[in-house]
């Protein structure tokens, strides 16, 4: 089953870490000490943000077998995390070898800082440092905040260079890897296979689906004045492996600029024939689907998500959708096997796209829908713990799908814990992606 999908993922991920992290600590102790104490340490350092890059690639590498799993946010969540270990690392490493060299050679800080930076193997590791440094305070919220998505991300492709001016350095330097040729085969077949699982993961598998299936805009569907719903059709659409609750992340090159890719989740199950994103305008590419011909060419990475039934731990479900949140929440409906309670909350009837959709599917998989209308600013507050609970009584046995503004899904996440549904029966799609 998925929750233990889930964990079995976790685990399999942070063993092979924890493995290669103890495979690198003997072989860092049998490749012997530094020139003296500090470089040794320095060294040490060096080597475990060689590490910690690594582990960065395989997070957003998006492996198919972990996404499904895990989850593109859950990944970038632990990425974002670990980049910050990694800047602590990086900026440590620097610091402690020009130390170590000062101490070696008695000479100030400042005059070996600029002595190692002649040295073209130093220089291409303080240069790639200095991305890192940058990259990470433009990945702090208060910088986030003052960045488009589209900026950040072009500025975070930096990271792409650091990699390369990272891996020179390394082969450059004698280091713990150059004393033996076993101990060298393993450290660059390890940088391969993590270069070569984001490589796949990144660019061929997309490249590879887009050539095959073609996807092309086969009709555009307004559901609201704000909302719309495109249905994509391509080739062999049966042999996309996606399921009801995930996501792509889409490019629409005749309307945007190809550097702007989107993540809109499903809105329908897929069947096979054709798929469906349903947008609510945002910003710019959301407003503007509306106007896109059919026929336009679609250009889409995916499918990506564990908001899925792989997720499932219970027979029964209740699933809770927020505004345009319904999306996921409406496909997995259509899939949803057992006994099932959708809760939908909107502002007023006429904001609940998708509803004569729900109340359909509803119907035939006798399944409870229930609309939550009405203003939280005017005390509407039905994922109030008591409201909950009075408005689904078996809770606590139900597989719990929720998906909807930032607040509502907090608010719905912590009635559940107040109300001790267990953390594995939980599953939360945020729109977000770290
Ligand atoms: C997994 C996931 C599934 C989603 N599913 C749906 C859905 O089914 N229906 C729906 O209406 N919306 C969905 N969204 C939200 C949707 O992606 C944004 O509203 C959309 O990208 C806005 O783009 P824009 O160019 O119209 O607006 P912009 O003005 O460019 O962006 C508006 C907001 O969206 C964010 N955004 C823009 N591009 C991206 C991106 N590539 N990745 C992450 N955030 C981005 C920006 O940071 C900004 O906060 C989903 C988001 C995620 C992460």
């Amino acid at each position: 089953m998925a929750a233990v999908g889930a964990s079995a993922a976790r685990a399999a991920l942070w063993a092979v870490v924890l493995v290669n992290v103890v495979v690198v600590e003997i072989l860092f102790v049998a490749g012997g000490a530094g020139k003296n104490d500090v470089l040794t340490v320095g060294k040490f350092l060096g080597v475990h943000a060689a590490l910690l890059m690594m582990v960065q690639l395989l997070l957003v590498a998006r492996v198919p077998w972990l996404d499904r799993r895990l989850g593109m946010d859950r990944l970038t969540a632990w990425h974002r995390w670990v980049g910050f270990s990694l800047l602590w690392a990086v900026v440590l490493h620097a610091t402690v070898v020009v130390l170590g060299y000062a101490t070696l050679d008695g000479a100030p800080v400042l005059r070996t800082f600029f002595a190692l930076a002649g040295v073209v193997a130093s220089l291409l590791g303080m240069a790639a440092a200095a991305v890192v440094v940058t990259v990470a305070v433009l990945s702090t919220r208060w910088a986030r905040r003052r960045l488009s998505y589209e900026t950040w991300h072009a500025l975070h492709t930096l990271l792409y260079l650091a990699l390369a001016l990272a891996l020179a350095h390394q082969f450059l330097e004698t280091t713990t890897f150059t004393a033996n040729a076993w101990a060298a085969a393993y450290w660059w077949g390890l940088w391969i296979l993590t270069v070569g699982a984001f490589v796949g993961g990144r660019f061929v598998l997309p490249l590879w689906r887009n050539a095959y299936h073609r996807f092309r805009v086969s009709a555009v569907v307004p559901e609201s004045d704000t909302v719309v719903s495109v249905h994509v059709t391509g080739r062999h659409l049966d042999r996309l492996p996606a399921r009801a609750g995930q996501f792509f992340i889409w490019r629409f090159p005749g309307h945007n600029r190809w550097w702007q890719a989107n993540p809109f989740s499903l809105s329908a199950a897929p069947d096979g024939r054709s798929l469906r994103l349903t947008a609510k305008a945002a910003g710019t590419t959301s407003a503007g689907l509306r106007a896109m011909p059919v026929g336009t060419r679609v250009f889409a990475e995916g499918p990506y998500g564990a908001f899925t039934a792989l997720q499932r731990t219970r027979d029964a479900a209740l699933l809770v959708a927020g505004g345009v949140g319904v999306t996921p929440i409406r496909a997995l409906l259509e899939e949803a096997a057992g006994d099932v309670v959708v809760l939908y909350r909107v502002q007023t009837e006429a904001d609940a796209v998708l509803l004569a959709e729900l109340r359909d599917l509803a119907a035939g998989r006798g399944a409870q829908l229930h609309l939550l209308t009405g203003r939280t600013s005017e005390g509407a507050r039905p994922f109030d713990p008591a409201n909950l609970a009075r408005l689904v009584p078996d809770l606590t046995g139900r597989d719990v799908f929720v998906c909807g503004p930032p607040a509502m899904t907090a608010a719905v996440l912590r009635s559940l814990r107040a109300l001790r549904v267990p953390a594995r029966q939980v599953h939360a799609e945020r729109f977000s992606l770290a």
